[in-house]
Order: C-alpha cells, then structure tokens, then sequence
C-alpha cells in the first residue's frame, strides 16, 4: 500500500494497512457500545474491509477527487460489478500509466448512457401501463355501451310504448361521449408512442455511437465482433482484429490542450474509418484507443492495409488551429492478430493488444502482427 494510502487509513483508524510495518493497531471494540469487545469479523465484514481498502488506495494512489461519482466508479470496479473497468484499471496499472480523470470518464462513459437507457426503459414501462389502462378503459366502457344499447333495443322489442324520444336520444348522447373520450385517449397514447419511438431509437444510436468521433463505441464493436465471428466460423473465412493506439498523445494534451487532442482523435477515427465496410468494422475503443475487424483478409493482408494506412496518415503535418503553433506529426501504432489462431475473440483482442504494444516498444509509429 502507498504511504498516502497509509496516511488515509490512518485518519480513518482502520485496521486494513495489512502490509503495515507500524505497531499493531488497537484491538477494535463495537461502536454501537465503547469499551466493550467488538463481534468477531465475519466472512462479509473482511470482504467489506477488503473493498473499503482498494476503493481507498485506488482514490488515493491515482490522486482523483473523491467524488460520490468517483466512489460509485471505483466501488463497481473493485466489488465485480464492472469486470471490464477492472481489467482496464489493471491493465493500465501493470503498464503503469496514470489514470487520470478524463481517462476515468471515458471509460465510464457507456455507463452514464446506460443510466439514461434504464430512465427511458422505466418510462416505456409506464407508458406501457396508460396504454393498458386505456385498452382496459376502451374495453369496459364498450361493454356499458354495448349492454345499455341491448336493454333499450330489448326494450323497444318488447314495451316500445314506455321508450320515449329523449330517452333513446339521451342514449346515443352518451355513447357519443364515451367514444369522444376513447378517441381522445387513444390519440394521446399515439402520440406518446411516437415521442417515446423517437427517443428510443435515439438513445439506442447513443449507446452505440461515440459522441467525439461518430464511430461505433467499443459495447457496439462487441457486438459487432460477436456476430462476425459466429458468421466468419460458420463460413470458414478469415477474419482478424487489430487494436491501433495513437502515439506520445499525451504531450498533445499537454501541450496543445485538450480541445487539441479531441480534433486530434477526431483525424485518426476520420482516417481509420477509410476503411469501414461491410468486411471492415472501425470502433473507438476509448480514450485515444481504436479496434479494427477485418472479414476475408488474412493477418498479413490486414497489416499490410492498416499499415499503408498508418504510412500515409504519418505524413501529414499538424497545425493547431487556435493559434497556428505547428503541432508536426500524429502517428499511431498497431497490433493486428489473426482471431481463429485464439480459443476466443477477447483472448484475440488482447493478443493485438500485446503485439500493439511490441510496436510501441519498438519505436511507435508501427503496425504489428501478433507472433
Ligand atoms: P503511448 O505512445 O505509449 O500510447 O503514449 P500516450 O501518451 O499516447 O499514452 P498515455 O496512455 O500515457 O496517454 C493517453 C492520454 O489520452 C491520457 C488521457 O488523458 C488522454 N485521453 C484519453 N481520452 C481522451 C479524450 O477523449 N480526449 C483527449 N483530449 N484526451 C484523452
Ligand atoms: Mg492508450
Ligand atoms: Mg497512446
């Protein structure tokens, strides 16, 4: 454990500095009655000491704010909620980049959409139930129609005298009413049924789109990748994966900005979308990361195209156009691996990870194909 992550322990008088080389803390006692012994811990109060003691030396170790967005991100991570930010978080530990809170949101970004997925599921729910409060509504008030308009036919059958005028018009008035009412409902349930398909069919184009750069994000690509490797298996047709990162991005935050390095982004997706069609899927992973799939080429075909690709994007020249400081060469690197050569697509993708980041050791500005 860091030692800031001791200082935070500390102040909070908790016992979880388990690597501490400090005196043995005091023995606990229950604070619900001072001075009297605590309950022994049970299996759950460990787990809860454990999570408590990696969201604490997580926040800590990586200087981020503690926010109650931070503390919700970090509890999903490390309680296995979020299997996936888990991975990314060590990942980019045992590689030991920093994480940063901008890298934070982009990972968690999907997230948010998702949240603003399950308000409009909730939504849909509840229109849901108008719809069937009406059907009912429409239902009962038909069958009073219906069974008023049977006695007064009945009626009329048998003592047509006792049927008077006002009675019979009395009757059709209030059949009008009854369908004016179901008319205007059932027009009110069109028409949000029509704001709520609009908004559906937005949200599911956000919760597959990144917003920076217009590609696919990395849950579509998922899918994306599912389904080319069920088909590419079922065909017995090549099909290869390639993770393509941009290089030294960070100084172009550090020293352009960030606005900067966003139009940055924008140029490498621009160009790395050339090559979408309907055999090659462009996704942004996250943050300055991109994942590429190629139908029917082979792993040395891929390469060769991603790496045409990275050539020609290497020599281009960088202004910035705020204040027109030379900004000079954007280049990225890339590992391309061919899928079927893995037990499954995720061990594919982290095999073009690894051979990205061969290419990153190897001077950057490179594409290489998995060994
Ligand atoms: P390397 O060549 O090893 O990949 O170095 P690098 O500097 O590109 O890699 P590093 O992972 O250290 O830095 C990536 C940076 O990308 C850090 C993070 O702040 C920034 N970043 C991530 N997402 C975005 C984004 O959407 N916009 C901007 N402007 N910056 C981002
Ligand atoms: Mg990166
Ligand atoms: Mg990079």
């Amino acid at each position: 454990m860091s030692a800031s992550a001791h200082r935070f322990f500390r102040f909070f008088g908790n016992s979880a500095a388990e690597d501490s080389d400090e005196a043995e803390p005091a023995p606990a006692t229950d604070a619900a009655h001072p001075g009297a012994p605590a309950a022994p811990f049970t299996a759950i109060d460990r787990a809860n000491e454990r999570l408590m003691h990696e969201i604490a030396e997580f926040l800590v170790s990586t200087r981020l704010a503690v926010t109650t967005r931070n503390l919700f991100i970090a509890h999903a991570a490390f309680n296995g909620d979020d299997p996936q930010l888990a991975r990314e978080i060590g990942r980019r530990r045992l590689a030991g980049e920093t994480i940063t809170q901008e890298w934070l949101d982009t990972q968690t970004a999907t997230e948010d959409r998702e949240g603003a997925i399950r308000t409009l599921v909730g939504q849909l729910e509840s229109s849901i139930d108008r719809f069937a409060q009406t059907a009912t509504q429409a239902r009962t008030s038909t069958a009073d129609c219906n069974a008023a308009l049977k006695s007064t036919v009945d009626r009329a059958m048998h003592t047509p005298e006792s049927l008077s005028l006002p009675d019979v018009l009395g009757l059709a008035q209030s059949i009008l009413d009854h369908s004016h009412k179901l008319e205007a409902n059932i027009r009110a349930s069109e028409n949000e049924a029509k704001t709520l398909r609009e908004r559906l069919a937005r949200a599911q184009h956000d919760a597959e789109i990144d917003h920076l750069t217009g590609l696919p994000n990395r849950r579509s690509f998922e899918a994306v990748f599912d389904r080319e490797y069920r088909e590419a298996q079922t065909e017995i047709d090549h099909l290869c994966v390639a993770f393509c990162d941009i290089d030294h991005f960070k100084l172009v935050n550090d020293n352009h900005g960030h606005e900067t390095g966003d139009r940055v982004i924008q140029a490498v997706a621009e160009t790395l979308d050339r090559l979408s069609s309907k055999k090659c899927h462009v996704a942004r992973h996250g943050g300055e990361e991109f994942v590429l799939l190629f139908r029917g080429l082979t792993k040395a075909q891929a390469r060769e195209k991603l790496d045409a690709l990275r050539e020609n994007f290497s020599e281009r020249r960088f202004v910035n156009r705020k204040t027109d400081d030379p900004i000079g060469r954007i280049t990225f690197s890339g590992g391309v691996a061919d899928v079927f050569a893995y037990p499954n697509p995720r061990d594919a993708l982290r095999a073009a990870d690894e051979a990205l980041y061969l290419a990153k050791e190897q001077g950057r500005n490179a594409v290489m194909a998995a060994p």
